[in-house]
């Protein structure tokens, strides 16, 4: 089995996952850029974050056989902070970037009209540099959140096909299906989407614009909940070819849209390779 998941945060995950992912099937990931756990207090440290997103933390997936890409972005939550607005400008320069192959995740998290602002924003970065988006929805008020997310996606003049509405349920599932946006879900441990849930959601509204991942984050949450979502769908009559539409075709078609996607061989590089990432992204620095 084949597996790509297409939202999962490796920052905040062990070797060990790496090493039970690839074991999984995990060939591939996409990790969005998003918050620290703690708040940034200066521009610097988003940029000493997007610096690993390119290049440090796709070399340590390397090392397991997974291909590393990332979306970079300034996130819903931050965006209240005026210690971080300034992030923005900063972001032109990052997006054309290799392995950037969205932005995100942006969207909202509060509605608050900073987190307007920031959206529409980025939603034209998008634009401008011919990239796909990965819109986060709130986790409080998500009915309402969804609404407002598809109609400042749809004032932005940006196609649906090119963005994802992420965290949905069986409830704002409904909300996005005719909009022409994908469809993504994070199935969680014990809170929001688990994968016999989110079955029940295939069985319905068919694997068409479908993604699902692990999320993986901070809090607590499990790395191989793709392949458990996987396994769920065999072991209730979904064909072989249908897993692998939803758990595999579909990330590539979606973020293929970027151009930028690498998955050749992936095997693992060994444990005598050394990074060699810190000139390069001196070089990035420099083209400020
Ligand atoms: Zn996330």
């Amino acid at each position: 089995m084949r597996i790509f998941d297409p939202h999962i945060h490796m920052t905040s995950r062990t070797t060990d996952d790496y090493e039970a992912m690839h074991a999984a099937g995990v060939h591939a990931l996409v990790e969005p850029a998003f918050w620290l756990g703690q708040p940034r207090t200066s521009v610097g440290s988003f940029l000493d974050y997007f610096d690993s997103l390119i290049g440090w933390e796709p070399f340590r997936a390397a090392q397991f056989g997974i291909r590393h890409h990332c979306t970079i972005a300034l996130n819903p939550k931050e965006a209240n902070d005026p210690r971080c607005a300034e992030v923005l400008q900063h972001l032109p320069r990052y997006l054309p970037k290799d392995g950037v192959v969205a932005v995100g995740e942006i969207g909202y998290d509060s509605m608050t009209p900073e987190e307007d602002e920031a959206f529409a924003a980025q939603l034209q970065l998008a634009l401008t540099h011919d990239l796909p988006a990965l819109v986060h929805t709130p986790h409080r008020d998500k009915a309402a959140g969804v609404d407002r997310t598809l109609a400042v996606v749809k004032e932005s003049g940006i196609a649906p096909e090119r963005v994802v509405v992420d965290h949905l349920n069986e409830v704002t599932v409904r909300q996005v299906v005719g909009s022409g946006c994908w469809m993504g879900f994070s199935i969680y441990p014990d809170t929001k989407m688990d994968e016999r849930r989110m079955v029940a959601v295939l069985r319905e509204f068919g694997t068409e614009r479908i993604l699902v991942n692990s999320a993986a984050d901070w809090g607590r949450s499990d790395p191989l909940k793709t392949r458990k979502t996987a396994d769920a769908m065999l072991a209730a009559g979904f064909t072989a070819d249908e897993v692998d539409t939803v758990l595999w075709r579909n990330p590539v078609a979606f973020y293929g849209q970027s151009g930028k996607l690498e998955l050749e061989d992936s095997d693992a590089p060994g444990a005598d390779a050394t990074y060699e990432g810190n000139s390069v992204l001196r070089g990035v620095r420099a083209e400020v």
